[in-house]
């Protein structure tokens, strides 16, 4: 069979994916996850893409995931009068309370305890970074009067950045809160938290979703601000995956920093065992050509490298010319450098006896001993999803192939590297299921006749137990 892509692509949905048309074909062409992004999200347009993305997955063989992306503490400026320009050397005030047309003078800021958090000598930054300015003074009740560091074209409702101060917004936001349960009503299979700060933020959102949604949706924590690199270890504890927000990150902290904390932050997923996303800017010029920079295929190649579970695509896809052939040159960049040797995981077979040690070790030596006797596929029955994140982790050479009757797992995940998992039902003894499945795997192309396979199951089977059992088998 061709070679199949490992490594997973999240392609944002915007007004250039509005059709069934080009979301089969982006489905046809390598995208694995649609992240819809709340901070840009009409429920009713929503609604719309998540029912034609569920009808492709019923009509064709596609089981995408899809990412509810929560737009956290984000700042904004207000609307401007016109357009507004600011030089260096000039004064502006950031003002709060009623919102405002802004000039090149006073602009309203959406944060309102804003003059009571920021301290003298702090940098605002605005539009990815583009405007520095310097708080200058704060009147500590509606208005904080900074000067112009670096100037530029003050643009409306561009997003700021504080990366010195101590923001005392809380992690979910009102619109937050809506929109999370919002996605919880429509089903979606991740929940996405953007500006984590704290574990602590994460079990808010953990909480939100209990009280609205029958089934556990695993969260992504979106790394993205200085206090979110330095409290990664209990974050990690609290969430489901990460996500390498670079955008945001690449202003929070000197852009320079971001390569190694995306290694870091990669290497941290791994041995948790749980996956990360690397986002933005990955194939920026294909927003408007069809020719990525050298820079940017070496960007996603690199990432594949390092270990990343997807590549995430924003304005390629939202918004961008060609949302189908950025996929398309994204899945070649991704195939042609993912089997190399180059790739390593940490190789430390996990060791802390928890309750699920167990099935931990056997994922572990499963992915192992594939490599070993070069065996295609690892098989693997599963109610939760559990094993599939425990054998992805290992980066095995072998297909991994998941047998699940939860059809809410089937698309879930699809985030993960090198899992690709069906639909299954049937649970009568484990000689029989091992055979069923292992047909399945054949007829589907993963495995030919003579090639060794490897099955995990929980023994007996109909109690739907925890995974004790690995065998091989020879098709
Ligand atoms: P965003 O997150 O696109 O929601 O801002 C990604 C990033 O900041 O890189
Ligand atoms: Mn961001």
């Amino acid at each position: 069979m061709p070679k199949r892509k490992r490594t997973k692509i999240v392609a944002t949905l915007g007004p250039a994916t509005s059709t069934k048309q080009i979301l089969k074909k982006m489905l046809d062409a390598g995208v694995n996850v649609f992240r819809i992004n709340f901070s840009h999200a009409n429920y009713d347009d929503v609604k719309e893409k998540i029912k034609i993305i569920r009808e492709l997955s019923d009509t064709h063989n596609y089981t995408p995931s899809i990412l509810a992306d929560l737009q956290g503490p984000k700042l904004r400026v207000g609307v401007m009068k016109g357009d507004i320009i600011v030089n260096k050397g000039d004064t502006i005030n950031f003002v709060t309370g009623k919102p405002f047309e802004g000039t090149s003078e006073k602009v309203f800021m959406n944060y309102e305890n804003f003059p009571r958090d920021v301290k003298k000598g702090e940098r605002i930054l605005l539009d990815d970074g583009k405007l520095i300015f310097e708080v200058v003074s704060s009147n500590s009740k509606d208005t904080v009067t900074a000067k112009v560091i670096q100037g530029g074209p003050l643009k409306s409702k561009k997003g700021v950045n504080l990366p010195n101060t101590n923001i005392s917004l809380p992690a979910l936001t009102e619109k937050d809160i809506n929109d999370a349960i919002f996605a919880c009503q429509q089903e979606v299979d991740w929940i996405a938290l953007s500006f984590v700060r704290h574990a602590q933020d994460l079990m808010e959102l953990q909480d939100l979703i209990k009280e609205h949604s029958e089934h556990k949706i695993p969260i992504v924590a979106k790394i993205e601000k200085p206090e979110g690199v330095e409290n990664i270890d209990k974050i990690v504890a609290y969430c489901d995956g990460l996500m390498v927000a670079r955008g945001d990150l690449g202003v929070e902290i000197p852009a320079q920093e971001v390569p190694l904390i995306q290694k870091k932050l990669v290497l941290k997923a791994k041995t948790a065992r749980i996956p990360v996303i690397i986002a933005t800017q990955m194939m920026e010029t294909m927003i408007d050509s069809l020719t990525p920079t050298r820079a940017e295929v070496n960007d996603v190649a690199n990432s594949v490298m390092d270990g990343a579970d997807a590549v995430m695509l924003s304005g390629e896809t939202s918004v961008g010319k060609y949302p189908v052939q950025v996929i398309e040159t994204m899945s070649k960049v991704i195939k042609s450098v993912e089997k190399s040797e180059l790739i390593t995981v940490p190789q430390k077979p996990p060791h802390i006896r928890t309750n699920r040690f167990i099935t931990k070790s056997i994922c572990y030596h499963a992915a192992t001993m594939a490599n070993e006797i070069e065996a295609k596929a690892i098989c693997t029955l599963t109610n939760s999803g559990y094993t599939a994140f425990q054998i992805s982790a290992w980066r095995p050479d072998a297909h991994i192939l998941v047998f699940t009757s939860n059809k809410r797992i089937l698309s879930q995940l699809s985030l993960l590297w090198g899992v690709k998992a069906f639909f299954y039902d049937k649970f009568v003894s484990t000689d029989e299921t091992v055979e069923d499945i292992n047909k399945m795997a054949e007829e589907r192309g993963f495995v030919q006749s003579g090639d060794m396979l490897i099955n995990l199951a929980a023994m007996p089977i109909t109690s739907k137990g925890m995974v004790n059992t690995l065998r091989v088998s020879q098709i």
